[in-house]
């Protein structure tokens, strides 16, 4: 199995300009390539091959000896994709499609460039990349498995190294006793049945805060001005930064729970965010919308979630699918209003955060929706086809669904 990790680079001012001239000396092979490939078709109708062109490096790094200062894999790699389009391309052809012929690539298209077996190495914190240096790298993921090819890639005014990784056996977890229900939500992250909560890291929340500020600071600078691209700037970088703080925290929860929990019961997001999308509140004595109040706030604290909730989903369907999990989505429609007490409907308002029956069930309002959820999922799952016990931590009696 494979597994790709992208981390970022920070190149010192040479290394970034070494950096920079590789990939423009890639991208100029890149050309040259597909042009001869284009000449030789087109003037003696005879098709050169990648061999034939990767026999030619050689000649080619005589006449320009500044090739010299690239590693030789990293060319041949260059010469791979070519081979690649133009295989992609013939192989639309023959199934009667009418692709675009491979095209040469500009500056900014042309933006990474693979070291595919060898000539770099990976420590704690740096890379050295062969004939680039050694660079500061931030590994905030252990790379697990084999480090097979190395891609180095420019990528909105940032580098970052992309390692794919051969992991081997990928076999499935021990098989695991216990279920959980999850619950995504804006006040946790997540609530587990067995009364735990993940919650998002404080950092994320800093972030998200700044993202906002420089969003209003945005639209307050004038079109076409030297502040407001500097103010596009600083939000792209800050934007970059949520994105990928919630992928990280997305990998880390989603491996936790993959790892602990045999079946794993969601509610099905799609309808989920139809049902809990707060209502805007309108002042009652002039009818305007509440500049800030909690439903404003709500509704983009919501909006943020929500892009969190689905990376974490699909990582976890992922991971799941690795690991010998199963998971099941349940529809969401009464889980925050059913009581896992004695499965009543018991109506609560979205700002009502306690669960409170007369069966006597107390819990938080997300804890009981996750008991809910999980009862639902093991419901849909058929009683006994999988070894289910009471996760630990149970302070409520199973309900008799
Ligand atoms: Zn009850």
């Amino acid at each position: 199995m494979r597994k790709a990790y992208k981390f970022r680079l920070s190149p010192n001012k040479q290394q970034e300009a070494k950096l920079f001239w590789t990939l423009n000396r890639c991208q100029e092979l890149y050309n040259a390539a597909l042009s001869e490939r284009k000449d030789a078709y087109r003037m003696a109708g005879k098709s050169i091959s990648y061999y034939e062109q990767k026999r030619d490096l050689p000649e080619i790094k005589e006449i320009r000896p500044e090739y010299h200062d690239i590693h030789s894999q990293v060319l041949q790699d260059v010469l791979l994709r070519l081979k690649r389009a133009f295989d992609r391309f013939f192989e639309r052809v023959k199934n009667g499609e009418k692709p675009g012929y491979p095209r040469f690539q500009g500056r900014h298209r042309y933006d990474s460039f693979t070291y595919p077996q060898s000539g770099f190495s990976l420590e704690e914190k740096h890379i050295t990349l062969s004939k680039i240096g050694t660079l500061r790298v931030k590994v905030h993921r252990k790379v697990e498995g084999t480090i097979k090819t190395c891609t180095v890639k420019h990528e909105a005014g940032q580098w970052y190294v992309i390692l794919c990784c051969e992991v081997k056996g990928s076999e499935p977890l021990p098989i695991s006793y216990e279920d959980v229900g999850i619950d995504l939500g804006i006040t946790h992250f997540a609530a587990l049945s067995n009364g735990e909560f993940i919650e998002s890291p404080r950092h994320y929340r800093k972030a998200e805060k700044k993202l906002r500020k420089l969003q209003e600071a945005l639209s307050r600078k004038k079109r076409g001005s030297h502040r407001r691209k500097r103010a596009v700037r600083a939000l792209a970088k800050a934007h970059r930064k949520v994105r990928n703080q919630r992928r990280d925290f997305a990998h880390k929860a989603s491996s936790k729970l993959v790892k602990r929990y045999q079946v794993l019961v969601l509610e099905d997001l799609q309808t989920k965010n139809l049902i809990k999308r707060p209502q805007p509140k309108q002042d009652e004595a002039t009818g305007q919308y509440l500049p800030n109040g909690a439903a404003a706030k709500g509704g983009l604290n919501k909006s943020i979630s929500d892009a969190g909730w689905g990376m974490f989903t699909d990582m976890l369907h992922v991971k799941a699918g690795w690991a010998g999990r199963t998971i099941i989505g349940v529809d969401p429609k009464y889980t925050s209003q059913i009581c896992p007490g004695c499965g009543n409907v018991r109506s609560k308002t979205l700002q009502e955060r306690w669960h409170s029956c007369e069966c006597g069930c107390e819990l938080d309002r997300d804890t009981a929706s996750a008991k809910v959820i999980l009862e639902e999922g093991r419901k849909q799952l058929g009683a006994g086809s999988v070894p289910q016990m009471n996760p630990p931590g149970e302070s409520v009696e199973a309900p008799a669904f």
